[in-house]
């Protein structure tokens, strides 16, 4: 299992008609044999252009057929094989990310990207020879950090993310439909996408604010000579982000600015996330930083082929969004994934709907075949069964049978043709069996079972057939050689690719390692290099200081964030402050750092859980010992709380006793500190604490006396009388 790097593309789409009326320069070019792309900075002249290298590069009149085919293609053909596949668009809105995803009907070959994948699955699909395919999709959109189902019963409903330890991360109740041609497809992209959410902005007025992410998942079931099956199973993510742009230039202002730093949010933890896969030093990927990033996790850096395709704009007005994105896609470059084939997935569907297909085709042919209606099979095994059962399962097999023929009129019409195909066969079966069930009710009933049966195992067959696809055209020959065709252009493609990447490499190496004819001509073609190094040199130094202020901004950016979200807290904090002596002092939510202790962070849905909100209820007196306690516990720390004017005895140290102790007066006085026991409340005595003083005539040189006389200590009146007697007689001894 090798890794192999994330392919990164570059699209420019032409000038705009806004753009061409306000006379906007081209600043942007490209050299497509070397895949190269160039960016000048508007205005100035004595700054090499800014120079990048992908894995292709596609200016303004190339189609997106051109660049499915030579990039696209065998990223797509090996999900067929069992790989995962994730294709994503990214750039400032209006550069052409939705051209490039979605596409356009006419001219044929600037159809999208997602179309194209549909057709070239479905072409696999049905080349295929002794394979079969399950195929279902998913429509899913993030709009700000919220995830919605763009396909579901509910488009409103939050969905929830999940980890699996092999499925890996995932949507909760995410719907999957099984889809069985490429109409089927664009139709239900077309639903989804009419449920999307849509914004405006002064860029590209009907532009999306959302990310959005449409999975076809393939389940592939592969017979080899032996008869032995083989499941694999593949998905592709075709993904088209929302606009990368700085939120300044789209004129946001409240909802639309909180919803574009939402959007940030999760383009810069994308970013965040890139940066920290190429550092390499870093041990930790910010993946859980957005939503965005967790379920493109195994996109990036993990087991997926991915292809990036950055969009950007030719025009000197988008510059700095422009060179933003090649700078982002350059850094994409250096992602290492592992790709793997998904050998026998635990789940699969395929598997089960396999093996009942079998278990049907069986007991058909076994029915067909035999004039014998006492089989043992598993049919007849639970017919056989008692008078009232068959009437049950009659029942409950017409009932079934009745719904699923309402919902599937077509379907039913093909079943009576099977079943008149079968009429005669069953007729010779019916006359075998006269003889047996002529004068028996319960036998008339069996055959009209077995038909009720019978049709139900037909029509459920075709329908589970139904649902699979695969190796339609496996004779077609003609399909089959232009599928073949295709994969062999992008595979020189390939070849081509490496071929002109390396020489980019090795021209400099190739000037030193020449063996020269004459000195001069060595002169000539090493300072002819020298100069070339000198440029590479100049460009390299701007480039660190082009960065360093963007880092620069970026920074202040973040710092700005913040601050922000400090004031922010801090309001929230003071707010609570005051808020929380107003609560109720037996409810839980009065002691804020009880609070804090208390509330989790909930890592799928990125919230806090507070604890429920909890009042001490008065105990009844059937309580138990435990709660006794617990009751007896929070009464004697409502006491310990509460403000010192109510407490006798620390306002007595406070004051009188105090000034007593450390002025030396005098008038020393004793305390009698009691600890009534009064009546059992509710199950519980409560412990009431009073004090008072006498003063004793002491002279100041004797010595003091003790300053508490425990005067009695009685705890629970159900405590015997005679350890109250004991205790009190201690202290009578104590005090002698
Ligand atoms: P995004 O989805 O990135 O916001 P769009 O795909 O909506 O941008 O493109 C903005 C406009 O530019 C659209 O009118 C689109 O037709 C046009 N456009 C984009 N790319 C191309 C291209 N390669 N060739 C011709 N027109 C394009
Ligand atoms: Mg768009």
């Amino acid at each position: 299992m090798g890794s192999e790097s994330v392919k990164v593309v570059v699209r420019c789409r032409p000038l705009d008609d806004r753009e061409k009326t306000l006379g906007s320069q081209m600043v942007l070019s490209m050299d497509l044999q070397r895949c190269q792309c160039f960016i000048e900075k508007p205005g100035v002249v004595d700054e090499p252009p800014k120079q990048f290298t992908f894995d292709g590069t596609y200016f303004t009149d190339q189609t997106t057929e051109q660049m499915y085919n030579e990039t696209a293609y065998p990223l797509v053909e090996s999900v067929t094989e069992g790989y995962n596949g994730t294709i994503f668009a990214y750039g400032q809105t209006g550069s052409g990310k939705s051209f490039t995803m979605q596409g356009v009907s006419e001219p044929a070959a600037q159809r999208g990207v997602i179309p194209r994948a549909f057709e070239h699955i479905f072409e696999s699909i049905q080349c295929a020879e002794n394979t079969k395919f399950l195929v279902r999709a998913s429509y899913l959109e993030i709009y700000n950090e919220e995830i919605r189902d763009l396909l579901g019963n509910d488009t409103k409903q939050r969905l929830e993310l999940k980890e699996h330890p092999e499925k890996g991360v995932y949507v909760r109740d995410l719907s999957m439909h099984t889809v069985h041609s490429v109409g089927e497809c664009e139709r239900i992209i077309e639903q989804g996408w009419r449920n999307r959410a849509v914004g405006y902005t002064l860029m590209n007025k009907d532009s999306s604010r959302s990310h959005s992410i449409f999975t076809i998942h393939l389940e592939i079931c592969n017979t080899d000579a032996s008869g032995q099956d083989h499941l694999r199973a593949g998905k592709l993510n075709l993904v088209d982000l929302a606009g990368s742009e700085r939120q300044s230039k789209t004129g946001a202002t409240g909802e639309r600015l909180r919803e574009a730093t939402k959007i940030n949010l999760s383009l810069s933890a994308l970013g965040n996330v890139i940066s920290a896969l190429v550092d390499g030093r870093s041990k930790y990927i910010p993946y859980r930083d957005s939503k965005l990033t967790r379920l493109l996790q195994d996109s990036l850096g993990g087991s997926t082929r991915t292809l990036m395709i950055a969009c950007v704009s030719p025009a000197d007005s988008n510059y700095e969004e422009s060179l933003s994105t090649l700078r982002y896609a350059n850094r994409a470059k250096s992602i290492q994934n592992r790709p793997r084939i998904n050998e026998d997935p635990k789940d699969a569907l395929l598997r089960e709907y396999q093996e009942e297909i079998k278990k049907l085709r069986a007991l058909i042919s076994g029915q067909l075949g035999t004039a014998n209606l006492s089989r043992p099979s598993d049919l007849w095994v639970c017919i056989v069964l008692s008078p009232q059962e068959y009437e049950e399962r009659l029942a409950k097999l017409q009932a079934e049978y009745h719904a699923e023929q309402e919902s599937k009129a077509k379907l039913q019409e093909d079943i009576a043709a099977l079943c008149s195909s079968y009429e005669s066969k069953l007729s010779n079966l019916e006359k075998a069996g006269a003889s047996r069930r002529s004068s028996d009710p319960k036998k008339g009933k069996i055959n009209c079972l077995h038909h009720a049966l019978f049709i139900y195992l037909l029509h459920r067959l075709k329908q589970l057939e139904q649902e699979v696809v695969g190796g339609e055209q496996a004779r077609n020959k003609e399909l089959q050689q232009r599928h073949w065709q295709r994969k062999k252009l992008a595979d020189q493609r390939k070849v081509q690719l490496i071929t002109a990447l390396s020489e980019n490499s090795e021209e400099s190496e190739n000037v030193l390692l020449n063996v020269y004819n004459s000195i001069q001509e060595e002169v000539h073609a090493k300072s002819q290099m020298l100069v070339k190094v000198q440029g590479k040199l100049k460009a390299a130094k701007l480039e660190i200081r082009d960065l360093q202020a963007e880092f620069e901004v970026e920074r202040n950016d973040y710092l700005a964030t913040i601050r922000r979200l400090e004031r922010e807290g801090q309001l929230m904090h003071s707010l609570l402050e005051r808020m929380v002596p107003l609560v109720r002092r037996d409810c839980n939510y009065s002691n804020l750092d009880r609070l804090k202790k208390e509330a989790v962070w909930d890592e799928d849905s990125a919230t806090w859980k507070p604890p429920d909100v909890m009042v001490q209820k008065t105990m009844l007196p059937s309580g138990t010992t435990c709660e006794m306690r617990q009751v007896e516990e929070d009464r004697y720390k409502e006491m310990l709380d509460r403000s010192d004017s109510e407490n006798i005895v620390s306002s007595y140290f406070k004051s009188k006793r105090a000034s007593q102790l450390l002025g030396g007066d005098a008038n020393t006085s004793e305390m009698i500190f009691t600890i009534h026991s009064p009546p059992l409340v509710n199950g519980v005595t409560h412990l009431t604490v009073s004090s008072s003083t006498t003063n004793p005539p002491v002279s100041s040189n004797s010595i003091p006396p003790r300053p508490f006389r425990l005067e009695s200590l009685s705890v629970l009146v159900s405590n015997s009388k005679v350890k109250r007697k004991k205790s009190k007689s201690l202290i009578h001894n104590d005090e002698t």
